[in-house]
């Protein structure tokens, strides 16, 4: 859909269109012809199938809990849609990350490389475990990990060793690296993939804001050991609360069940368990909601995917301004649509955002940068020179399916 722009520069071309001096008014406009609406929120689900009825059904079956039929069909459209062998449905994606990252061994003072430039879910389900953040910048290209940064401060900072990679300074394991695909914008997973295998780090995906986004035609979550990913209600997909964790291992797969079904043995009635497990089993209430999404992704995604070419069109003109598209081996869910100010405008930033939220039209700036949290900030980075100017030049525009007619 987006494959007439596949020729240019994706990001730092700047057309020569008119030029403006006041953002705020013109990115106003913008918003609203391109959205023809009088507000908009950032991203809002639609519910334009079976949600009622299976959520009815619900309840008239009486399995709302963690025992019904909807788990395991949204795990096996989950299976179906993403290629991944196996799916475990979860609470959260936060969650999911959390148990994905103990099945590939994080333990208590491991270091887990992930970007700085990410929703603070991402570090916090390091830190679950009792691991450590260690943060890396994020490239230009496609908002993820930057893998030219990662192999030059790995070759710096770490060595091998019996037990794996460690960091010289700290002396601390590296365990893992947590790649996370940006606003649905795919990471450079073949370079991420070659890195990892060639410093001895496990490969998890934070895929909590991919479904729907193909790297080379495959789609994201299921690239490493395993992935994460998230139906939050800003989600591409909602179940209210939920996420899912994907493998192609399966035993890693009967592992991840085993510990988030409490680490119950498998008996008709003994309730007996074999270590210290999670409840962290998505309900079957919100299963059903996610069946009903489920069934219709491909419109949320077609919907998303011409949002994202309105506003390429409706931008193109505006110097300073780049609507954020897919780098060219990737197809993007466009989760959240996002334009970069250039430098030069960027310190309109901050008046851009509160005029056209002012105004009702959801827009909002990057995370607060993870390694300037108070929390995080004994935690272990390299250089951020790029998501440093990114975080002052993100701005995410309305980004829901209905604001396109499904
Ligand atoms: C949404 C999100 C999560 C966590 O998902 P929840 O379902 O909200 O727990 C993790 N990482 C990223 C990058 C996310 O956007």
């Amino acid at each position: 859909m987006l494959s007439h722009i596949d020729d240019e520069d994706s990001v730092g071309s700047h057309s020569v269109g008119f030029s403006m001096s006041n953002h705020p008014q013109i990115i106003l406009k913008i918003l609203r012809e391109t959205l023809k609406v009088d507000k908009a929120s950032l991203h809002e689900p639609i519910f334009i199938g079976n949600e009622k009825d299976y959520l009815l059904d619900c309840v008239e079956s009486t399995f709302v809990s963690s025992v019904g039929q909807y788990v395991k069909k949204f795990e096996e459209q989950l299976s179906d849609f993403t290629g991944a062998k196996h799916v475990v449905a979860v609470v959260n994606g936060t969650a999911a990350l959390q148990i994905a990252l103990k099945l590939v061994g994080v333990e208590r003072d491991h270091e887990v490389v992930v970007p700085s430039l990410s929703f603070v879910a991402t570090a916090n389900a390091v830190t679950y475990l009792n691991a450590i953040p260690h943060f890396i910048d994020s490239s230009i290209i496609n908002l993820g990990l930057d893998p030219t940064v990662l192999r030059d401060w790995l070759d710096f900072v770490s060595e091998q060793t019996a037990e794996g990679c460690r960091n010289k300074r700290t002396g601390r394991k590296i365990a893992a690296v947590v790649p996370m695909h940006t606003f649905g914008h795919p990471c450079a997973m073949n370079e991420l993939i070659e890195i990892a295998e060639e410093y001895n780090l496990n490969l998890v995906e934070d895929a909590a804001e991919g479904l729907g986004s193909y790297y080379e035609g495959r789609h994201v979550g299921h690239f490493g050991d395993v992935g994460a990913m998230s139906f939050n209600g800003n989600k591409i997909v909602t179940t209210g609360g939920g996420g899912a964790i994907l493998t192609n291992n399966g035993s890693l797969a009967d592992r991840a069940r085993h510990l988030t079904t409490t680490a119950k043995k498998p008996h008709p009635w003994k309730l007996e368990h074999d270590e210290i497990g999670y409840n962290f089993r998505l309900p079957n209430l919100n299963a059903a909601l996610g069946v009903a999404q489920m069934e219709n992704i491909e419109i949320f995604l077609a919907a998303k995917r011409e949002l994202a070419r309105r506003y390429y069109e409706a931008f193109k003109a505006v110097d300073g301004v780049d609507f954020f598209i897919e780098d060219k081996k990737c197809k993007s869910n466009y989760w959240l649509q996002t334009i970069i100010l250039d430098q030069s405008i960027s310190d309109q930033r901050e008046l851009v955002i509160e005029e056209t939220n002012r105004a009702g039209f959801a827009t909002r700036p990057a995370w607060q940068l993870l390694h300037k949290m108070q929390a995080f900030s004994a935690c272990p980075r390299s250089q951020l020179p790029n998501v440093e100017k990114l975080s002052q030049s993100i701005i995410n525009l309305p980004s829901s399916a209905s604001l396109i007619e499904c």
